[in-house]
Order: C-alpha cells, then structure tokens, then sequence
C-alpha cells in the first residue's frame, strides 16, 4: 500500500445511516422491554456507535473498549491486547458489542470472550462491515451493517495509519 489514494465511495452516509435505523428498529425489537448495554470498540466504531446509539430506543448504557491486534499497517499481527478496559460493570446485562469490521475475527472473538467471563446476561455483536471472505477464526456478528470483499477500506471511523477516520463515507485504499 504505498502509493496509497483514496477508491470509489462504497457506502454514502445516507446509506449508512439508513442501515442503522433499520439494524436500530430490529434490536429495539429483539430487546423489547430490556435494557442492553453498548459497548463501541474505539476508535473505528465511532461514527456507527452513534448512529446506532440514535436509533436503539430501549433504555441503553454506553461503555467503550479499546482493542488491538493491528499495530500501525495493514497486516494484522494476530495478538489481540486489551489498551482500556470497560469503566462500568455488565453482570446480568444485554452486552452488545459495536464494532467497525470484523476481518479474521481475532479481535472479536478475543473480546467477546473477555467480556464473557463477566456473566453478562447476553453478548451479541453489531459490525457496520464484515469481510467473511477474511475469516480465519469462527465468529459471527448478529448484526451487519454491509458485507464487503476483501479491500483494506477505510471512512466512517476506519483508518489507515490513523487518517481518513474522518471521511463521512466509506471507501478504500487503491495503491
Ligand atoms: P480482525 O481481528 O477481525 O482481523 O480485525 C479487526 C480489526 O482490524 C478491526 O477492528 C479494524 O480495526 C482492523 N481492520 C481489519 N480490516 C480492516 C480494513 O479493511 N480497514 C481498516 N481500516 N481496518 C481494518
């Protein structure tokens, strides 16, 4: 990736921010009556964590996460570390995890087994992308913004060597 430029839009913002409505619709509906606590992967859950904190309707708690099994590149190391932890307590509550990809699924499994040991009530998984192509470990989000194939993409919240988070849309690297 070294002569790195910005590809075609992949998703607008429109469209994103259609999907969380209706992913929105489908967990107030999934919890009704419940209480569910979001907690957002930092930093490239960022933009869809809100979007999804807009359109979850049930009473929700919000927490934040920061994981990493990238270092500065493109190339995933594999070795998952929690950098910080969550601040709040999730015993006995509706856990769902807002991500921005799931890729091999490394980070995800690794977190959704951290978060486990806490005996939360549940654990679900909402990603803005998945790339199933990639997958090396067995996990599955429960709900799924976009499927994409296998681009190093970048917007919404997703970087590369820490730019382009700011891009309102999603596109990818050609280089
Ligand atoms: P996994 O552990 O599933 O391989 O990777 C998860 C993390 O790697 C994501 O949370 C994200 O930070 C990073 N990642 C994986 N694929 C991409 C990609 O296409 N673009 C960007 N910007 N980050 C990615």
């Amino acid at each position: 990736m070294e002569n790195n430029t910005v590809g075609k839009i992949l998703f607008t913002r429109e469209q994103i921010e259609k999907r969380a409505e209706e992913i929105g619709a489908q967990i107030a509906k999934d919890y009704e009556g419940e209480e569910v606590y979001l907690v957002g992967t930092l930093r490239g859950a960022v933009m869809w964590m809100a979007d999804m904190m807009k359109n979850i309707t049930n009473d929700a708690e919000i927490d934040f996460i920061v994981a990493s099994s990238y270092g500065s590149a493109s190339t995933t190391s594999g070795v998952v570390k929690i950098k910080k932890d969550l601040d709040g307590d999730i015993y006995g509550k509706n856990v769902i995890i807002i991500e921005d990809i799931v890729d091999t699924g490394t980070t995800l499994k690794f977190l959704k087994e951290h978060l486990a040991d806490r005996n939360p009530k549940s654990i679900k998984i909402c990603t803005l992308l998945d790339k199933p192509s990639r997958r090396l470990v067995d996990v599955k989000a429960d709900y799924v913004g976009f499927e994409v194939e296998n681009l190093f993409v970048i917007g919404y919240g997703l970087d590369y060597d820490q730019k382009y988070r700011n891009l309102p849309y999603i596109s990818y690297l050609e280089g």
